[in-house]
């Protein structure tokens, strides 16, 4: 092997292959993965600005402040049998290239792949399925109203995407049973009862079963939301939602 090679400079012509940049690891969670014990890998890098985002540090594509990919498999090595599952986050884990032969590799290592997503590059979420056995789908607000879905991502056409992403979803799970929930952090200033319905509207429509409501937490939010009051959603607006969605899930805290 040539020197150039080595330090991973491809031939000419060939593009270089870069490891998935990471953010973050959790190296166990049970709470991430339903049913799973899981390691979460945080992929750095988001496009979108959500003022109620978590992981806003993650937010930047440069400078990654997480383990390398190559230590994470080490890590992932010394876990078989331990853990049962992977989950990508992030971030956004479809921006990145290198997002198909992480899957691959934490596959052939024996475990389980999750995948957090906000559906943001439909067409890695497409070529990732396969290798996936559970995805959480964010929805943000209403799909049908640009608008109001860039008010939530601070990001102007961001429905676009996620209403790709959506389609391609529900059609895999229809074809290989892949299983998947839609989760969307509510909070009245963002999603009024109005909103709510249309998502649950949207998502009935589409073929969606499985809903999960995350009340929004002020926990490590630097943004201006105030927290959320316990009659939020009503009890009208739920039993509302539920004659769209009985399945509907809601977390709080
Ligand atoms: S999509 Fe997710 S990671 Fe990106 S800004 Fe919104 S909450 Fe944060």
């Amino acid at each position: 092997m040539s020197v150039t090679a080595a330090r991973g400079v491809a031939p000419r012509g060939q593009a270089v292959q870069r490891a998935l940049q990471l953010g973050g690891l959790t190296p166990f969670t049970s709470i991430d993965y339903p049913g799973q014990l899981a390691a979460v890998v945080f992929v750095q890098g988001c496009p979108w600005r959500c003022g109620y985002c978590h992981n806003p540090h993650l937010q930047p594509r440069g400078q990654p402040a997480g383990p390398r990919w190559g230590e994470v498999l080490d890590f992932l090595r010394r876990r078989a049998g331990l853990l049962d599952a992977v989950v990508f986050s992030g971030g956004e884990p479809t921006i990145d290239p290198a997002l198909p032969q992480a899957m691959a590799e934490v596959r052939a290592l024996g475990f389980r792949v999750g995948l957090h997503s906000a559906g943001i590059v439909p067409q890695r979420l497409l070529d990732v399925l396969p290798l996936v056995d559970w995805v959480g789908l964010d929805i943000k607000a209403p799909l049908a109203c640009d608008a109001g879905h860039a008010g939530v991502t601070g990001v102007r056409g961001s429905a676009t995407p996620v209403r790709r992403s959506l389609a391609a979803l529900v059609q895999h799970s229809r074809v290989s049973g892949l299983a998947f929930e839609c989760r969307t952090t509510a909070h009245p200033a963002l999603l009024d009862d109005t909103a709510l319905l249309a998502i649950a509207d949207e998502l009935a429509a589409a073929g969606v079963t499985n809903w999960v409501l995350q009340i929004f937490r002020t926990q490590g939010v630097a943004g201006a939301l105030p927290p959320v009051g316990a009659d939020y959603p009503s009890p009208a607006s739920m039993q509302r939602l539920r004659t769209r969605l009985p399945a509907i899930a809601v977390r709080r805290g």
